[in-house]
């Protein structure tokens, strides 16, 4: 059979309110033209991001009801470490709200002024918790993985030379540990090879320098190991991650997407003394170590979602389904980065739409469009997000890219939902000459895309 099927049945449903183009007109119209100004029930489908958006298992829906919320030791605790240790193998586990608090506690035990901490490409609020200890976070991706229409198997590999001449060039007193995001979140979750993680894990060890990964979606990125790496293609899942994780020394992980769950993450590692102080600064911001900032009913969802997430059966669905949407509109001339990740799909909207210059914010406008026409809520990666805007000049400096982020919740949409935002994508394409470029009409000093209100300019 040709057609991928979701490999489970719905036996409850969240109704979703249905909207007209005329109210959505409206409503975008009073959320400024911003859409994080949005109520949620004004959003039919919501592709704002993959994070803590999934949709639950009966088994994970039962395990909440097993939670044992006692304060220290509870048995949720335990299960949530078996499994962990399962997949994962390290020695010591530290549960955490979320996974930017892991990696909080994790470099702030590790890491001082004038380091140099190399990943692939650092995800934001990793590279913010490196900078705040005074470190520098520096990305060390292929070349092919900074250009958006290349394709490569896996676009997410670290440069290898690149890390090499950083170690010489900086010293190994300098840096406090090498990190490998898996997925590479930028460009959509773009996979690293099994060689490459074993190639970095042997320079890592040969310097005496630690190897952490970056492990929210090691799910995502061990199927495409198997779909893509020779030797795999008979390996079971678990089986490929258990791999990947004996070449690194820890990691850090968001439960919120390769854990199916809502909320919660975690800081695993093999070292003993390390685990020690981590443990210490876990109790003063976020709780006792056998719960760190999770109920134990997080603590059980996210022990039954990190078994499930293994499924290949899921898997092949989630990737293909991503992978779907990515081609159907690319075979149709929208212009994506290249090839589709594993949980998003970015929108060219520099070349989609030529005609809007960098300050009149083409990716938002698209993303105006895109909810005007359907209902559809995705995300500016852009100059509305990343450009620079200085006060005292009124000047301001466009982003290198402008791109329109759609990332997919986990078990949430169907394929006919799917295939209704590839319609609409399309729709909005036809008639792309059309659409107007925006006016930022007020902005705030930081992070300035969530609170910005816009104006549409006239043609
Ligand atoms: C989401 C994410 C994080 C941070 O996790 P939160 O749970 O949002 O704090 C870190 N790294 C990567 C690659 C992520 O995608």
């Amino acid at each position: 059979m040709k057609t991928i099927i979701e490999p489970f049945r719905i036996k409850m449903v969240e109704p979703m309110k249905m909207t007209s183009r005329e109210e959505r007109a409206k409503l975008i119209e009073e959320a400024r033209y911003n859409l994080f100004f949005l109520k949620a029930r004004d959003v039919m489908i919501d592709l704002l991001t993959d994070s803590g958006t999934s949709a639950m298992s009966s088994d994970q829906w039962s395990a909440v009801m097993r939670g044992d919320e006692a304060y220290a030791g509870s048995e949720s605790y335990f299960r949530f470490e078996q499994a962990v240790r399962d997949i994962y193998g390290f020695e010591h586990i530290i549960p955490t709200h979320q996974g930017r608090a892991a990696e909080k506690i994790l470099f702030s035990n590790l890491c001082k002024d004038g380091d140099v901490v190399p990943n692939n490409t650092h995800f934001d609020t990793t590279r913010a918790n490196v900078e705040y200890t005074g470190a520098e976070a520096r990305d060390l991706v292929i070349p092919e993985g900074r250009v958006p229409s290349e394709i490569h198997p896996f676009k997410g590999n670290m440069d290898i030379d690149a890390l090499q001449r950083t170690i010489d060039e900086v010293g190994v007193d300098n840096i406090p540990l090498i990190m490998l995001t898996i997925t590479n979140n930028s460009g959509g979750g773009q996979p690293v090879s099994m060689e490459n993680i074993r190639m970095v894990s042997e320079i890592a060890h040969s310097n005496g320098i630690p190897f952490f990964l970056d492990a929210c979606r090691f799910a995502e990125n061990a199927y495409f190991i198997k779909l893509r790496e020779d030797g795999y293609s008979d390996v079971s899942m678990m089986d490929i991650a258990n791999e990947i994780f004996s070449y690194a020394d820890g990691c850090t992980m968001s439960a919120k997407k390769d854990g199916l769950a809502n909320m919660g993450g975690f800081l695993a590692l093999n070292d003993a003394e390390l685990a020690e102080s981590c443990r210490h600064l876990l109790i003063l911001t976020e709780g006792f170590t056998t719960y760190g900032g999770m109920a134990g009913r997080d603590l059980d969802a996210v022990a039954t979602g990190l078994r499930e997430v293994l499924s290949e059966d899921y898997l092949k669905y989630r990737i293909s389904s991503t992978d779907y949407l990515g081609r159907k509109i690319s075979e149709n001339g929208v212009p994506i980065m290249q090839p589709p990740g594993g949980h998003a799909i970015y929108i060219d909207a520099k070349a989609m739409l030529p005609r809007i210059p960098p300050l009149q914010y083409p990716a938002q406008a698209l993303a105006v469009e895109l909810y005007i026409e359907a209902g559809i809520r995705a995300v500016e990666i852009g100059t509305a997000m990343f450009g620079k805007y200085d006060p005292e000049t009124g000047e301001e400096t466009a982003a290198p890219m402008e791109l329109l982020r759609l990332a997919i919740p986990r078990r949430v949409y169907t394929q006919s939902q799917i295939e209704y935002v590839i319609e609409a994508i399309l729709n909005v394409m036809e008639r792309k000459d059309s659409i107007v470029g925006l006016k930022m009409v007020k902005q705030a000093p930081f992070l300035r895309h969530f609170t910005a209100e816009y104006e549409p300019l006239s043609d």
